[in-house]
């Protein structure tokens, strides 16, 4: 090796760590918000053109990783798709997805600190960089601060399970699926017992519920009048701490003339799945943030005259975080012994149907383990 390809060498080696902090630094903001800490920077003619950290929870984006991003926008700083003077940074070993980007933005070279084992596809399961059969190549560096990066990587995940908070864990499989509907016991759909529909007239739209007045033809032959309550639905959520206590609401219920004291429980947006339901209502309302989620039961609220079905969850590893009510929504907030609570069912202080059965169906449950 000549002197001047040495000092080349060291002056790249130089440039190389220098902006490989540079994606470090990128990689601790996406460690900030709780994203996996992977930053990258892209380099054009000795100028940081873009940088980028991975935001693929906080945006929704699969395609969310940070160099894919840092990529895209380098390419829409320059005015061209064509990046063959570019060299990428990043703190690990690009997935697939975005070596494929490289190789489409025809990239001069990429480099990285971490090997990925599981995803890389410069070197750990695939050579994109490298492939003959692909009509561009380019060069890779490897190493460079790679303690830096597998330290950062590593403490995120340590800190992640240490919480175990989130994300959230769902341990329910929701009963009345269509599939589920479907399996119902023929005795449910008895023709013998079934009435026809004649006529159905909505005589009431309201903000939360319709009322149908519905003609029906009894199994006889002879006709009824039937009025119905149109409701999307509703979740409710029995929110129990370490120390056994449920968290509950009281809230001026006007059609009653008293205060109510419920679990925590919302209207189910149309099309809204009711676990996501039970999860925005219980943390909206209370701020509580549920580590464990788990189905508990669905009832009908009032068969006699409404559809409404209301979904029950139990919320576990509880964090406190702050509420964001309504404004129409005015409560306080009280956790009540879980036994309390129960008694409260038997002497009248609790009356409120969500609660009783919540209750006494996670009684229930909890006493056959
Ligand atoms: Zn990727």
């Amino acid at each position: 090796m000549s002197l001047n390809e040495s000092s080349k060498r060291d002056e790249n080696t130089d440039s190389d760590e220098r902006f490989m902090a540079l994606a470090l630094e990128e990689a601790r903001k996406a460690a900030a918000i709780g994203e996996v800490p992977i930053g990258a920077v892209v380099v054009s003619e000795g100028r940081v053109v873009a940088q980028a950290y991975n935001r693929r929870e906080i945006d929704h984006d699969p395609a969310g990783h940070a160099e894919h991003t840092a990529i895209l926008k380098a390419a829409r700083r320059l005015g061209r798709w064509r990046l063959s003077d570019c060299t990428v940074y990043v703190t690990l070993e690009p997935c697939p997805m975005c070596a494929g980007l490289m190789h489409q933005a025809r990239i001069k070279r990429c480099v990285f600190a971490a090997y990925d084992p599981k995803a890389g596809a410069l070197g750990s399961l695939y050579d994109l960089h490298d492939d003959e059969r692909l009509n561009h190549r380019f060069e890779i560096g490897t190493g460079v601060l790679q303690e830096e990066s597998s330290r950062l990587l590593k403490d995120f995940f340590k800190d992640l399970r240490g919480r175990e908070k989130k994300p959230v864990v769902c341990e329910d499989i929701h009963p009345v699926s269509r599939e589920e509907v479907a399996k119902r016991p023929a005795w449910m759909k008895a023709p013998a017992l079934a009435e026809g529909t004649l006529t159905s007239d909505v005589v009431y739209e309201g903000r939360i519920f319709n009322v149908e007045e519905l003609t029906v033809q009894l199994p006889d032959g002879k006709t009824g009048r039937r009025d119905v309550v149109r409701h999307q639905g509703a979740a409710a959520v029995l929110a129990i701490n370490e120390n056994d206590e449920i968290l509950l609401v009281n809230q001026w219920r006007s059609a009653l003339g008293r205060v109510e004291c419920e679990i925590p429980a919302g209207k189910i947006d149309p099309g809204e799945d009711p676990r996501d339901c039970a999860i925005r209502e219980l943390a909206e309302e209370t701020g509580v943030v549920a580590g464990r989620f788990e189905y508990l039961t669905t009832f009908d609220t009032s068969a006699g005259f409404s559809d409404e079905a209301l979904h029950l969850y139990v919320a576990r590893d509880l964090e406190q975080g702050p509420a964001n009510r309504d404004e129409d929504e005015f409560f306080e907030i009280q956790w009540i012994d879980f036994e309390k609570a129960l008694d409260s069912c038997l002497n009248g202080q609790i009356q409120d149907a969500k609660t009783i059965i919540a209750l006494s169906v996670w009684g229930h449950k909890r006493c056959r383990g």
